[in-house]
Parts: C-alpha cells; sequence; structure tokens
C-alpha cells in the first residue's frame, strides 16, 4: 500500500465532490482480507476509519496492532449476527450494518459503559432484493425509535449497498433515493450526519448523489486475495 494511492483517492473524493457542489465525503477504508500490516501502511500514511465485514478478522488486526499506537476507529459494515452482536458492541466504533430490532437490543446491552455510546447507521435494502440485508424503507422509521430509545447507542443516519446493476441510471437512483431518505430523517435529529454510500467501482456517483462516507476498498489496497 503505497501513501500515494491514498492521496489519490482523497484527491479524487475532493474533485468529484467540488464539482458536482457537494461537501467531501469521509472516506473509509475497506480492510477486509487485507493484512495487519497494510491496515498499518494506511494509518501511518493519515488514514483514520478503516471498515471490516467479519468481527473475528477485525479482532484478530486490532490485536496485531495494538502495540503499534495508532489511533484508529472501527467500523462494522458487514451483515452482523446477533451472537456476535456482543463481540461488536465491545470492539467497535461504528456498526453501520443495523438493520434489525434484535440487534438494536443486543448491541445496546452488550456496549460497555465506558466507552460511550455506539455510533449506529441503519442498513437500508433500498433495491429491496429479496436476498439482501437491510431493513426495508417501511420499516425503517420503527428501527430509528428503537434506536433512539436506547442510550448506550447514537443514531448517526443511514447505509446502502445498492444492487449491482449494469444500467447506471439505475444505481444513480438508488443513491438518489436514499440521499431523500437521509435528507428525511435528519430533519431535528443532530447526531444523524452521516450517509455511507459507494465503492470503489460507484464512489463517484455516490458523491454526485450525496453521499457524506464512501467505503473504498480495492481502489485503496488492491484487489482481495
Ligand atoms: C467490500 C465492501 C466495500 C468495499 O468494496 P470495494 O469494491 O473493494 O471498494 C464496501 N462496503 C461493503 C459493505 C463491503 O462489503
Amino acid at each position: 500500500m503505497e501513501s500515494s494511492t491514498l492521496n489519490d483517492v482523497l484527491h479524487h473524493l475532493e474533485n468529484v465532490a467540488r464539482a458536482h457542489a457537494r461537501p467531501c465525503p469521509r472516506l473509509l477504508a475497506v480492510s477486509k482480507q487485507q493484512p495487519a500490516a497494510a491496515v498499518e501502511a494506511l494509518a501511518r500514511a493519515g488514514q483514520r476509519a478503516f471498515g471490516e465485514n467479519y468481527v473475528q478478522e477485525a479482532l484478530a488486526k486490532q490485536e496485531a496492532l495494538a502495540g503499534a499506537g495508532l489511533a484508529l476507529e472501527w467500523h462494522l459494515i458487514g451483515h452482523l449476527q446477533s451472537n456476535k452482536a456482543r463481540e461488536a458492541a465491545r470492539h467497535f466504533d461504528w456498526v453501520q450494518s443495523v438493520d434489525r430490532a434484535k440487534l438494536v437490543a443486543a448491541l445496546a446491552r452488550y456496549r460497555p459503559a465506558e466507552l460511550g455510546p455506539l455510533n449506529v447507521l441503519v442498513q437500508v435494502n433500498i433495491d429491496d432484493e429479496a436476498s439482501k440485508q437491510g431493513c426495508a424503507p417501511q420499516m425503517l422509521a420503527g428501527l430509528v425509535q428503537a434506536i433512539e430509545a436506547e442510550p448506550m447507542l447514537r443514531l448517526r443516519g443511514l447505509m446502502a449497498i445498492p444492487a449491482p446493476l449494469e444500467d447506471m441510471a439505475q444505481r444513480r437512483a438508488a443513491f438518489a433515493r436514499m440521499h431523500e431518505l437521509f435528507k428525511q430523517y435528519r430533519v431535528g435529529r443532530d447526531d444523524f450526519d452521516t450517509l455511507s454510500m459507494g465503492m470503489s467501482h460507484d464512489y463517484p456517483l455516490a458523491i454526485e448523489e450525496g453521499a457524506s462516507m464512501v467505503r473504498v476498498g480495492t481502489a485503496l489496497f488492491g484487489r482481495r486475495a
């Protein structure tokens, strides 16, 4: 991992945002299937927020880097099984894949008080894919209410992984629908500041449509093993 790659991606985010009069999004470096050494190299180049899909894989990297003196922010972006909620609540700063009430209760219950509230995003199944995780848009209001009833959770916004459609107009439409939901729910919520969408192949489109955080793996680290 070359720090020049990080700078290239950061410049690209800035340029795309400026070109479309959008605020520059935060970069989440998706380090799944990458070794701890790759995380460390990117962290030394200035990257702070890292995303992982699997709890166990993330814990192994956190342990490997524990003595490195890096102040990292860990985001869980993969589907979370309820029986992993305890570990997730203890070892992540953010969980972006909250999609059901049972998970809300488990994360709140297991978040250690000394760590303060866990930042959470609700993952929305914006393309209504049968096979996909994420809460249906019609269920969002109930889930938001459940999260807001938990003092140990801090609702920061929404996350989506739109269907990988070839048709760019359809992809754009999914991002735009997410932005509409985000604006709707942001009203009256001071902490609701994050719309997480866009990956290596489609983040320019996501930024154009209002993403405030993009999750980039391959474009930063190269192909996964
Ligand atoms: C793997 C993954 C990413 C990053 O994907 P790239 O195509 O490598 O940028 C982003 N978000 C989620 C939820 C992922 O699983």
